[in-house]
């Protein structure tokens, strides 16, 4: 750029600015004056540079792209994103789970795959993971995972004892941690893993025809990962190795791209399906419903600025449009509210107005005020019913509910078992189905690697008896390792 059209300096307010090099002083070497309002500001600005990071998910990268229907699934479901031919833009948001903002790319953990379809029908978010199934089932739970995962509150540290602790004293997280200590556990690239909806949410046909769903969203790169040595190495050498490797592709014309596929099962199967298919530790077996091809989904373009489009990207699986909806998923239920609610603690509750948050379509809501709004109200009168041409809530453009039938006691209850129903099976199918042999050893590699680092006895003895219920062999095998065998 020749210096003539390189831009004047200017505060904040579009004043020119004097200098960015010396303080305003009383004499040269004086002191510092308060009235230097443009050093205030600078200071003062960069005082309040950060917003809280995300408690969960906050190490993270992002793209827009778009999503291009590719298959005719309007017999399951009447949303407008699905349609046939339909294309629409997205944000995906990639991250790890338990590190903070500054932590490796490569620490073994699940991988947050979080993304927002800009859709004629308002915003539609589908906030998954890079597995298909989760550690827990209650979302009463959610919270004591998570900080078994994070830092003593005493020496600050991470610690194995910790997680083993929760795992072992909640056997229901056998599959997912089945998955993590798998080779999928660390993905080679952001552009190598698959993503999940993993909660079962459901469809509505134009009909009134409902179905439960789940999504599957196939890595058209291929699934590659990293090996424990590899990730310790890639930890030193590239922290950031994931977040370069989206952005650089994306720069070079290197595309990434998912192709959809979802699990269709019909609404009645539900009720004696022989695992409870709304259970967040299982998956519905490929056998029992086949995958179906919806489209594909491609990133493109890299944000311009990353605080303002990923760090400031609020994803929430309330945002829903007509065609799909809920199921009884009890984590499912609890997202719901979990995730606005942050949104509104730790950017602001105005953060739908900012650029990676927006709506594509007009919004005619009754919200009003609130620190950082910038949208006027367009309602003239902030309340409904009113007879000033305020909007009205429409019950037409969402048809027949998406709900199901319930009755009983308020209780404090697991949801009852169906036929197949235990915390072992599915796990020990995917050591003995699923992995090859070379797969099982870095399996058993990982695990004993885990457990010999700082484990107490009495959880180690927890955690050998937890998988040999996955898998006899299994067990066995990581006991003989961590016993030096
Ligand atoms: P299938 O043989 O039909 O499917 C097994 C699936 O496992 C594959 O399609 C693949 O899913 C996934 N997979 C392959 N290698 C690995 C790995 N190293 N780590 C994790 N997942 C891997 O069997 P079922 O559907 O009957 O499921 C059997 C077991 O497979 C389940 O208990 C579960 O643990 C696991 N699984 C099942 C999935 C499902 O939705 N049914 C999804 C993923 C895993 P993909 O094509 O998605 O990569």
């Amino acid at each position: 750029m020749s210096e003539a059209s390189t831009p004047y300096t200017t505060n904040n307010a579009g004043v020119p600015v004097e200098s960015d090099t010396d303080s305003l002083t009383v004499g040269a070497a004086g002191p510092i004056l308060l009235h230097d309002h443009y050093l205030i500001e600078k200071m003062a600005q960069f005082n309040r540079e950060r917003v809280p990071e995300r408690v969960v998910h906050a190490k993270g990268s992002g793209a827009y792209g778009f999503f291009q229907v590719t298959n005719d699934v309007s017999q399951f479901t009447k949303a407008s994103v699905f349609q046939p031919g339909k294309r629409t833009e997205m944000l995906a948001r990639f991250s790890t789970v338990a590190g903070e903002q500054g932590s490796p790319d490569t620490w073994r953990d699940p991988r947050g795959f979080a993304l927002k379809f800009y859709t004629d029908q308002g915003n539609y978010d589908l906030v998954g993971n890079n597995t298909p199934v989760f550690f827990v089932r209650d979302t009463i739970k959610f919270q004591d995972f998570i900080r078994s995962q994070k830092r003593r509150p005493d020496n600050g540290l991470r610690d194995n004892d910790m997680q083993w602790d929760f795992w072992t004293l909640s056997p229901e997280s056998a599959h997912m941690v089945t998955w993590l200590m798998g080779d999928r556990g660390i993905p080679r690239t952001y552009r190598n893993m698959n993503g999940y909806g993993s909660h079962t949410y459901s469809w509505v046909n134009a009909g009134g025809q409902r179905f439960w769903v789940k999504y599957h969203f196939k890595t058209d790169q291929g699934i590659d990962f990293y090996t424990q040595e590899e990730a310790d190495l890639m930890a030193g050498q590239d922290a950031d190795c994931h977040r370069r490797d989206l952005y650089e592709a994306i720069e070079s014309g290197n595309h990434p791209s998912w192709t959809l596929y979802v699990q269709i099962m019909p609404f009645d199967d539900a009720w004696d399906y022989r695992f409870n298919p709304f259970d967040l530790t299982k998956v519905w077996p490929h056998g029992d419903y086949p995958l179906i091809e919806v489209g594909r989904m491609t990133l493109d373009r890299n944000p311009e600025d990353y605080f303002v489009h990923i760090e400031q990207a609020a994803f929430e699986p309330s945002n829903l449009v007509p065609g799909v909806g809920v199921s009884p998923d009890k984590m499912l239920l609890g997202r719901i509210f979990s995730y606005p609610d942050t949104h509104r603690y730790r950017i602001g509750p105005n953060y739908a107005q900012l650029p990676p948050n927006r709506s594509h379509v007009p919004v005619h809501s009754y919200a009003k005020d609130g620190p950082m709004r910038f949208d006027p109200s367009r309602a003239a009168r902030p309340y409904a019913p009113n007879s000033y041409g305020g909007p009205d809530a429409r019950t037409d453009l969402w048809g027949a509910p998406l709900g199901w039938e319930v009755e009983g006691q308020m209780v404090r209850e697991a949801s009852p078992l169906h036929r197949e129903d235990d915390d072992w099976g599915q796990a020990g199918t995917m050591v003995r189905k699923v992995l090859d042999d070379a797969a099982r050893d870095r399996l058993v590699s990982n695990i004993s690697g885990h457990l010999l680092d700082g484990v107490s006895a009495p959880v180690l003895a927890r955690a050998l008896e937890y998988w040999r219920n996955v898998d006899k062999d299994l067990g066995d095998r990581i006991a003989k390792k961590v016993n030096g065998g």
